[in-house]
């Protein structure tokens, strides 16, 4: 028997979704009004977030664009935090319709990284300048609670050189109250499940029926369970393309409104990934986004849930990350390989060996440096998840001068170690320019004497992980 959570309850009605996503009229006053209070960061209402959703009219949605790039800047200012994904395994035992790694895709080339593979991948991400990975598996019996808590242990035991990685995070599919607490032990960071779409009929087609994935209600109600068996920090995600991407936002917030008011958290991370061309996957287009309605939802999902992290990943092209990074988003992936034991590996992508096709396929440095040229300052940082401050304890964001106190200190550190560390020369220029150009908009006190002693001991002293 399967043990659902304490408060167990299926919380999306999609017929009452369904109607907010298509049945409410644009009202250009109300729209404003709505704006108008997400620039107070105040969370919307799922029936508030509909508001934003029936804009139509071009000037209105440009309106809303201004006001998540200014809610960006208000709330999160211009650290982007860098991460990379890393494929343990794919083998799987669901078959998921849009997924490479389906068990019924017989071409689908399958691996597990041994332990002397994980060893090479993790050397060549610290060599790449890595901090915080979130690792990918399939599911499948041999992926047990055990088996990634192991990984987990085992990566943050891997150091080569300066290189360590200090956040470990995982997506992974639903596992019982147990199976958490043993990932929770190994010291992950979040935990990450999509539930795909939050609409049950396509949800039930995508997801065939005697599959594992095929039960919806264990999938929604997975980080609920993650929540009661200690882990706080939780990351939410649609796979847009699959049904209505209105439907899809007001699900997300649905599911945002429910974990905060069940457990006093709402999720760390939400994530908006789209539909990519994948080996062996042939899908309905009706539901595919366009870069524009991608646009509008990011902005939109900005301005419901002011205080959320947002990922943006190497699904999308440089020129898509480019222009939504500005709407709201706090962190993307870097030097991206998603092919299992890819991080070693020359030569592109082979589609037969992965998930799906990742759109920016730029290395690491050259990401930075555009984040830079772009007046973005990459982070390393690891700081909350190590200090403690995650859930309940410590809203990130929600507490005044937390960027100042803490945010952007710890970017500049962590960025200082990179240039020192694994930067080429020109990045280091532009890296020791953007530092100072932060430093002088940093007021003079304590505070900023305290940065400015550790970047010294940083790059004279040959110290690291420093952090406040
Ligand atoms: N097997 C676990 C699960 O399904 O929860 C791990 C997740 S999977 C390896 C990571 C995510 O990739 C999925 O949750 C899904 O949203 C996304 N994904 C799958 N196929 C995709 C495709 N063709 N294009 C873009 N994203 C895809
Ligand atoms: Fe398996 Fe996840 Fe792919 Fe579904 S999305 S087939 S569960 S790896």
């Amino acid at each position: 028997m399967k043990n659902l959570s304490k408060h167990c309850v299926d919380f999306i009605d999609d017929a009452k979704l369904d109607s907010l996503a298509t049945g409410v009229k644009e009202d250009k006053a109300r729209v404003r009004e709505i704006i108008a209070k997400s620039m107070e960061k105040k969370p919307l209402a799922v029936e508030e977030t509909a508001v934003l959703l029936s804009a139509e009219s071009p000037d209105l949605i440009e309106e809303i664009f201004n006001a998540a790039r200014q809610l960006k800047k208000d709330v999160y200012g211009n650290r982007i935090v860098i991460f990379a994904p890393l494929y343990i395994g794919n083998y799987c035992v669901n078959d998921c319709v849009y997924c490479a790694f389906r068990r019924s895709l017989r071409t689908t080339v399958r691996k597990t990284l041994n332990q002397d593979e994980l060893i090479g991948q993790i050397e060549a991400l610290e060599d790449a300048g890595h901090k915080r990975l979130i690792l990918v598996f399939g599911e499948h019996p041999d992926y047990t609670a055990d088996f990634m808590a192991d990984t987990v242990r085992a990566v943050y035991s891997i150091r080569k050189g300066p290189g360590e990685i200090r956040r470990v995070n995982i997506n992974a599919a639903p596992m019982d109250h147990e199976g958490y607490k043993k990932v929770k032990d190994a010291g992950i960071g979040t935990y990450q499940i999509f539930q795909e779409t939050y609409h049950h009929g396509t949800y039930a087609k995508v997801h065939p029926a005697q599959t594992h994935k095929g039960d919806y209600l264990w999938r929604l109600d997975g980080l609920s369970r993650a929540f009661e068996a200690g882990c706080d920090d939780m990351g939410i995600g649609a796979l847009f393309g699959l049904y209505n991407w209105k439907f899809e936002v007001l699900g997300l917030v649905t599911h945002s409104h429910h974990l905060q008011k069940t457990y006093g958290v709402g999720p760390h991370t939400i994530s908006f990934p789209r539909i990519r061309p994948a080996h062996g996957v042939e899908l309905d287009e009706k539901y595919f986004v366009s870069d524009y309605n991608f646009k509008r939802l990011v902005a939109i999902l900005r301005l419901s849930v002011p205080y959320t992290g947002m990922i943006l990943t190497a699904r999308e092209t440089a020129e898509v990350r480019r222009e939504v990074m500005s709407f709201g988003v706090s962190q993307i992936d870097a030097g991206t390989r998603i092919e299992l034991a890819g991080y070693t590996k020359k030569g592109s992508q082979e589609l037969n060996k992965e998930q799906f096709q990742i759109g920016d396929v730029r290395p690491m440095e050259e990401i930075l440096r555009d984040l830079m040229d772009n007046g973005y300052v990459p982070s390393f940082c690891t700081s909350c998840y190590r200090s403690g401050r995650t859930g309940q304890i410590f809203m990130e964001y929600a507490i005044p001068g937390f960027i100042e106190k803490f945010c952007t200190p710890n970017a500049l550190l962590t960025l200082e170690e990179y240039l020192l560390d694994y930067a080429g020369a020109e990045t280091r220029k532009t890296g020791e320019k953007l530092i100072a150009s932060e430093l002088s908009k940093i007021s003079e006190g304590p505070q900023k004497k305290k940065l400015v002693e550790r970047l010294n001991n940083i790059k004279n002293a040959g110290e690291r992980d420093l952090y406040f």
